[in-house]
């Protein structure tokens, strides 16, 4: 069993890692020197880059975009979720869902606006994180970051002028970017990546999406609220990507097609053809290529996942090299084979999530820094922000079935929450999956409104260690739809939930 990451932190010595810092090496950067280069100023790198000079390094951050926040601010997580909250104030006010509840209004779209509130966000958050910089004295440079020595950065600015930063660590955030499709050439046009699905000038007719994982479901429903006719294809038999619960899984996509959105799954696209403005997707499927058939639509959304980016990185002047998957390969303290240079976020293994790459962002400037370095990552959640929203942390049922673990499920439906029951949005449920010896959290999964939010709750009880018991005994507010969390561990302790039969 791993360490949970409180009990490591306990171990810790009290000396403040600052003072650690300033001991062990602060002294030995010189005047023109630094202590630490971030390359990259995602969640990964920005994060760093701010808890590394608040431990008292002298810290760089050279971002090669004109805005700082990566991918997750510019065109992640942050415009996604602007547009998937208001489409859904949209699709709530169009379908009579507001009607319903005594707003009458008259619905007419302006994607401009919807588009411009989106930029607003994206603006206000990647412009704070220069501010933040400056509060926290990080020095921003911007230009292309090429590692050109183990203790050295070359950046290259945009004028082309070239400037090189003496340094005792370097720290690789580069990110990922989307991956190609072969054969199938993106304009972000009418044939989109995420990027291009997120600025789309008009809402299209007929949109088809490949891949219905978490970015193809969120856009495709974003664009499906705002009146496209939304065709998932989708290799894999089941939607939501990896580590989804099959239980939640198929209700989600029972959720989603109930909304008007199609799915094609276990199907697999061969090509694409544009002509005459419409675009013509060949499918066959994935057990028998003697099944073909051909979709139209007006965009086309290519969303099968994101691969490390690692380019004019200049990791071969150290000798450094990628893995088969694209990434660069890190010990536990997220150390390279280069002992002075390290690497977090999207660019190294696991989940490809902002909260991941933050997460190793802190333990790793920290781990220079002369402090502990651990993280679980059963104890990173995963959240699709669609309505209902989805969300996990810890094992499905199908991986402990794989492990041979002995478990046994609580399950609590929204329809039996007083909250969700108040706000008529009943649709999903908590299931919580506890150890049949010792009765420990093992994974949460719930589909259900403010899935996300509820998560953090379950994810702090998997860290802690907490029991099913522990959760229930926690007293809840009312009417909360975690009173749901809490009902669900309450069957999976002790057999029976109260507000329920
Ligand atoms: C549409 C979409 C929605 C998403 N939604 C979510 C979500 O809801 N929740 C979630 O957790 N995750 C989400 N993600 C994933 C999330 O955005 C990434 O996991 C996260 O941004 C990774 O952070 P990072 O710091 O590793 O890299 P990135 O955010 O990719 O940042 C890397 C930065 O490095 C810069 N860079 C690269 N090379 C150089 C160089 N040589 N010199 C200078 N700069 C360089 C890049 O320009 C970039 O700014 C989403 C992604 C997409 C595409």
């Amino acid at each position: 069993m791993s360490l949970s990451r409180h009990a490591v932190r306990s171990v810790l010595a009290s000396t403040s890692r600052q003072q650690l810092f300033s001991i062990t090496s602060r002294s030995l950067s010189s005047a023109n020197d630094v202590d630490l280069v971030v390359i990259g100023s995602g969640p990964g790198g920005y994060v760093a880059a701010i808890k590394a000079a608040q431990l008292g390094m002298k810290t760089v951050c050279v971002e090669k975009n004109d805005t700082l926040g990566g991918t997750c601010l510019n065109v992640g997580c942050i415009p996604s979720k602007a547009l998937l909250n208001n489409s859904h104030f949209y699709h709530m006010a169009k379908h009579g869902d507001l009607n319903a509840r005594g707003v009458e209004v008259e619905t007419k779209l302006n994607l401009g606006t919807m588009m411009k509130a989106k930029e607003t966000s994206v603006k206000g958050l990647t412009s704070g994180i220069a501010m933040l910089f400056k509060a926290n004295k990080v020095t921003h440079m911007q230009g292309v970051g090429s590692i050109s020595g183990p203790n050295e950065v070359t950046v290259r600015k945009k004028d082309g002028s070239t400037e090189k930063v003496k340094t005792r660590n370097i720290l690789i955030a580069s990110g990922s970017e989307v991956t190609p499709f072969p054969g199938i050439e993106i304009d972000e046009k009418t044939v989109v990546s995420s990027t291009g699905a997120l600025s789309l000038s008009k809402v299209p007719e007929k949109m088809v999406v490949i891949g219905a994982g978490v970015i193809g479901l969120e856009l495709g429903s974003v664009w499906q609220r705002l009146g496209a006719q939304v065709t998932a294809v989708e290799f894999l038999g089941h939607v939501g990507g990896l580590g989804i619960d099959m239980e939640v899984s198929k209700v989600f996509q029972r959720t989603l097609a109930k909304q008007g959105m199609k799915f094609m799954m276990g199907t697999k696209v061969t090509g694409a053809k544009k002509e005459g403005g419409k675009i013509t997707i060949s499918v066959e499927s994935a057990s028998d290529s003697n099944k073909k058939e051909q979709l139209d639509c007006d965009v086309l959304l290519v969303s099968i996942g994101r691969r490390p980016y690692t380019e004019k990185l200049g990791l071969d002047s150290v000798g450094l090299k990628t893995n088969q998957r694209g990434q660069v390969d890190v010990n536990e303290r997220f150390q390279t084979s280069v002992k002075s240079i390290y690497a977090i976020g999207d660019v190294i293994a696991g989940p490809m999530l902002a909260h991941k790459a933050e997460d190793e962002g802190i333990l790793c400037v920290e781990g220079i820094a002369g402090g502990a370095v651990h993280i679980d990552y059963n104890c990173v959640p995963s959240v699709v922000y669609t309505h209902p929203e989805v969300a996990w942390v810890g094992k499905s049922e199908e991986q402990l079935k794989k492990e041979n673990k002995a478990y046994k499920v609580g399950k609590f439906p929204f329809i039996a929450n007083s909250r969700a029951k108040t706000n008529n949005d009943t649709d999903g449920f908590v299931k919580v999956l506890g150890c049949k010896e010792n009765d420990r959290l093992l994974g949460v999964h719930i589909i259900g409104a403010n899935a996300g939010e509820m998560i953090a709750e379950a994810t702090l009880a998997m860290e802690y260690g907490a029991s099913c018991e522990d959760i229930a005994r926690v007293c809840h507010p009312h009417p909360t739809l975690s009173e749901a969390f809490r009902e669900a561990n309450l069957q999976a302790y002790c057999g029976k939930a109260v507000n329920n039969v």
